[in-house]
């Protein structure tokens, strides 16, 4: 069996929900399970409207779950032939007409809590879902809705819940497998749970593929694969460098290094369940299909080419920490990281020599604050308008002379900090961000001109 995910964009509307079940038809002889998400935007409008619902906004509130109806009404219109419309709009109108009772009473309480926003933000994929089934089913698929809060138990601390993948992998089995057996096409809302004692919960923003990976996981798929709308995962921004390449193949290590620089089409993280089970994940687009995607898994065959991808963020605060008094002595990098922890300022790149410090942090307005804490123990100088760049590849371990390599690329660009991580599959420094673009055209110019066929497009 397959696990089919399919993101926000990719079931955003009918003409959408249509090609996936294309798409999804194709694949029935691999047995596939189905883990949709809301429609795009609709995460974002119920978090919304529970919101203005907690502050009291009541017509806010409901105006919201209004055009949230329609939107669903119309998708479900297009979709669904006369003869199941009116039982579809009538659940379809039964989940709205509970999601106005249940924001009314967050307006009557005066408090939107963690798990009434659960509550609230899990009817875009329990909609989408129900809505979905019987468009496959009206197109020839023997889909069967199953709902995601018997399967995905997780624990109680909402808007984050934790999964329990023993009990989900037990229930999967129970649930998921015997439908599968049959021949149908089970379809799950991801993104939402709940504990073992039926309260709703979610598992986090993007939490889709998550839920795509337990049951992956728990099943034993032969693969997942993560339908998006780009053609996968790219070695640069192609915004940046038109002639980016599409990466065939990338390992799970190497991907996680990238989603820091918001060159995810995924969260790598939510990933994990089924790369530890070396289960293959593909990312994949749901607006041209016959594209091959980028393959995630947990060792990536050897590859002739040293980096798979280069990326950069910008907006980046230099902080250099200078004390004599370090020369020998002990405590002192606690006392320093301490001041960030603190001010709750999470550190991307250190680098350090005897009597120096150098950090970067994302530049925001508690710098000044930390600057000054960081004064009565040292001399401290901080500087913004920086950007980390960072070159990926999990053949930098085995490639002497790599770093001379990247800085003659560079040319006269004036590098401030470097650090070459402990897992030696990057290469990090930090330049002026003025230099990002001439940087990473240079860069992949220089690695990318020629590349390993098997690796990339
Ligand atoms: N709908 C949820 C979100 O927007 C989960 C997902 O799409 O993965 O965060
Ligand atoms: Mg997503």
């Amino acid at each position: 069996m397959i696990v089919m995910k399919f993101g926000g964009t990719s079931v955003m509307d009918a003409t959408a929900i249509e090609r996936t079940a294309q798409i999804v038809k194709g694949r029935l002889p691999r047995h596939p399970v189905v883990v949709v998400s809301a429609m795009s935007g609709v995460t974002d409008a119920l978090l919304k409207a529970g919101k203005a619902a907690g502050e009291g906004q009541r017509e806010q509130a409901l105006e919201q779950a209004r055009s949230l109806r329609q939107r669903h009404h119309a998708t479900a219109k297009e979709l669904v032939g006369s003869a199941q419309i009116v039982d579809l709009l009538a659940e379809v109108d039964r989940e709205f007409d509970t999601l106005d009772e249940l924001l009314k009473g967050i307006v009557a309480v005066g408090e939107l809590s963690p798990r009434s926003s659960d509550y609230v933000v899990s009817y875009g994929e329990r909609l989408n879902s129900r809505i979905i089934t019987e468009a496959y089913k009206a197109r020839g698929i023997r889909s069967v809705l199953v709902d995601a809060r018997k399967v995905i138990i997780t624990d109680s601390q909402h808007g984050k819940a934790i999964p329990q993948a023993d009990e989900i992998e037990h229930r999967a089995k129970n649930l998921v497998r015997p439908l599968l057996d049959d021949g149908q096409v089970p379809i799950l809302g991801g993104f939402i749970g709940a504990t073992e004692h039926g309260v709703q919960t979610t598992i986090g923003r993007g939490g889709s593929d998550y839920s795509a990976a337990l049951i992956g996981s728990g099943l034993d798929a032969e693969a997942i694969e993560i339908w998006t709308d780009v053609d996968g995962m790219m070695t640069t921004d192609p915004r940046i460098c038109p002639d980016a390449r599409r990466i065939r193949v990338i390992s799970f290590e190497e991907a996680a290094e990238l989603a820091y620089f918001g060159a995810k089409v995924l969260h790598p993280a939510t990933v994990l369940p089924a790369v530890q089970k070396n289960i293959p994940v593909l990312v994949l687009n749901s607006l041209n299909p016959s594209n091959e995607g980028t393959l995630i898994v947990g060792r990536a065959p050897k590859s002739k080419s040293t980096f798979k991808a280069i990326a950069a963020k910008r907006r980046i605060t230099i902080v250099d920490v200078v004390a004599a008094r370090m020369l020998g002595a002990h405590g002192f990098l606690k006392a320093i990281f301490d001041v960030f922890d603190k001010h709750q300022c999470s550190i991307d790149v250190v680098s350090t020599s005897e009597v120096s410090v150098s950090l970067t942090v994302d530049s925001n307005e508690a710098i000044p604050a930390i600057a000054a804490d960081l004064e009565k123990i040292a001399d401290v100088k901080y500087a913004g308008r920086n950007a980390i760049i960072c070159l990926v590849g999990e053949n930098i371990r085995e490639t002497p002379q790599i770093a001379a390599q990247v800085f003659a690329a560079l040319g006269e660009i004036n590098v401030r900090m470097i650090s070459q991580g402990a897992s030696e599959i990057n290469i990090t420094f930090v330049i002026g961000e003025d230099d990002v673009l001439e940087a990473m055209r240079r860069l992949h110019k220089a690695f990318f001109t020629e590349v390993d066929p098997e690796a990339f497009d």
